[in-house]
């Protein structure tokens, strides 16, 4: 196994890692960023930094590769800690261990998908995850797509999928009018940008029929999605598509932070104004601190940076951060899952898709511990990624518990992890 050592540790380079690092490296401290992905920029700038639009990336990118006490890990995923300062990454020829003094965690979030009927039908899949399979490549040309769910992501992934060729033919928000009339108004009251992206966005998107109050009762077809089910008040509404892009909100990827014991509140990990986590050498920034979108990830990951790397923060910073947290309170208001949402699923449903377990099988449970231990839910392939947040919200349970590797690795992997576990109890 590789070892490498470094004053700061930033896992994650999407906005709030390139951020991070960008503000850190002025101290002189050593610092390595590393992420799962071959290029840096995270969910919103996925292709690279000189692939988008946004200047930003480009700009923190260049300062990272132009500073001689940055180095860059690239396609390195965190699977374990073998001691509280020292991280195991899993790449694809090799493992690497990385001795940190200080860690910034900017690991983002994940969709929250929740199960419904046809849920499981090729042709059905997540929002983000539809417009990540287009900016990989996924040909969508021609293809009858009905994007559905809540949140403001349904609107970007109809722009990445008209824009690619498809047939954009309804974005289905569950959130009633009222609801998305007082955000917009919020917008306008405290968030003038916003708004107008958001009246751009709405503007381009004009020929695409986008219905409030609508939500999903089942997807159908014979081994392949051929229509959506929808139920608006006490109208009923099929919708014949090729593809159904659904997407209820993003959920912070929390894993990392708990295995460390940072504490957590309301799904997100907790920080002071420092983005100090309960643990004191370990900082967060971005979506693990709750979705507030790409300027809460910079403006927090700034913080995270210039703090970590013992630098003063400015008022500015702290202002543009308050903006950006005032964004997410207003975005966490409004696209909130409700009670219906919670009852999509029938008792045939399966909600743990890797070892086919259904709702009534789960519903016999008290605990997501007893759900598992007696049915495999959260056994397979996304070790509960997917089902464990849906059960959270379906039934209430708790985030399932976490043991080490936190995601599935090569057997060569663990045994380098036992090794250096042994190694530091010595
Ligand atoms: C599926 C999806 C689609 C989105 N689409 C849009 C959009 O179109 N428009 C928009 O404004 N916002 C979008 N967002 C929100 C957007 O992600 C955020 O606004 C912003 O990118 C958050 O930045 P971040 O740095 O906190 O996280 P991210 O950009 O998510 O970066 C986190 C990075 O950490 C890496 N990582 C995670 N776990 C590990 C690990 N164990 N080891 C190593 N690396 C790891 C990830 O690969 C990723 O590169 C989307 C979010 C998601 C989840």
């Amino acid at each position: 196994m590789q070892e490498l050592h470094t004053g700061i540790l930033i896992i994650g380079a999407g906005p709030a890692g390139l951020a991070a690092a960008s503000a850190a490296l002025n101290s002189g401290k050593q610092i390595l960023i590393a992420d799962d992905n071959p290029l840096p920029g995270g969910q919103i700038w996925r292709g690279g930094p000189g692939k988008v639009r946004d200047a930003r990336a480009a700009l923190f990118w260049d300062r990272c590769q132009n500073a001689l006490n940055v180095q860059w890990l690239n396609s390195a995923r965190l699977v374990a800690f073998s001691h509280p300062h020292e991280a195991i990454f899993e790449l694809p020829e090799k493992v690497v261990s990385i001795r940190f003094e200080r860690l910034i965690l900017c690991n983002g979030g994940r969709e929250l998908l929740l199960p419904f009927d046809g849920w499981t039908l090729p042709g059905v899949t997540g929002a983000g995850g539809l417009q990540a399979l287009i900016k990989a490549g996924a040909d969508v040309r021609g293809k009858r797509i009905v994007i559905a769910g809540t949140g403001p992501l349904l609107l970007a992934v109809a722009e990445t999928a008209q824009k690619a060729g498809a047939e954009v033919l309804l974005v289905a928000e569950i959130q009633p009018i009222f609801k998305l009339m007082r955000f917009m108004g919020q917008l306008i009251l405290h968030h003038r940008s916003k708004a107008l992206q958001a009246i751009s966005l709405y503007w381009s998107l004009k020929k695409i029929p986008y219905l409030s109050n609508i939500i999903i009762e089942k997807a159908a077809g014979d081994g392949q999605l051929a229509e959506v089910h929808f139920r608006r008040g006490d109208q009923l509404m099929t919708v014949q598509a090729d593809l159904l892009a659904c997407g209820f909100g993003i959920t912070p990827n929390t894993e990392i932070a708990r295995l460390l014991g940072c504490s957590t509140g309301g799904g997100a990990v907790i920080h002071d104004e420092r983005q100090c986590t309960s643990v004191p050498h370990i900082y967060v920034a971005g979506e693990i601190t709750g979705f507030g979108g790409v300027e809460k990830a910079i403006a927090e990951g700034h913080i995270a940076g210039l703090a970590v790397s013992d630098q003063s923060i400015s008022h500015g910073d702290e202002v543009r951060r308050e903006e950006a947290q005032h964004f997410m309170g207003l975005l966490r208001d409004t696209f909130a899952v409700n009670d219906e949402v919670r009852r999509l699923a029938s008792d045939s449903t399966l909600v743990c898709r890797c070892e086919d377990v259904p709702v009534a099988e789960l519903r016999q449970h008290a605990s997501w511990r007893s759900a598992k231990l007696i049915t495999r839910a959260g056994m397979g392939a996304c070790q509960g990624r997917i089902c464990g947040a849906a059960c959270q919200i379906m039934f209430g349970w708790d985030a399932p518990e976490l043991r080490q590797p936190v995601f599935p690795c090569r057997t060569s992997t663990l045994a380098a992890i036992a090794a250096s576990s042994l190694k530091e109890a010595k």
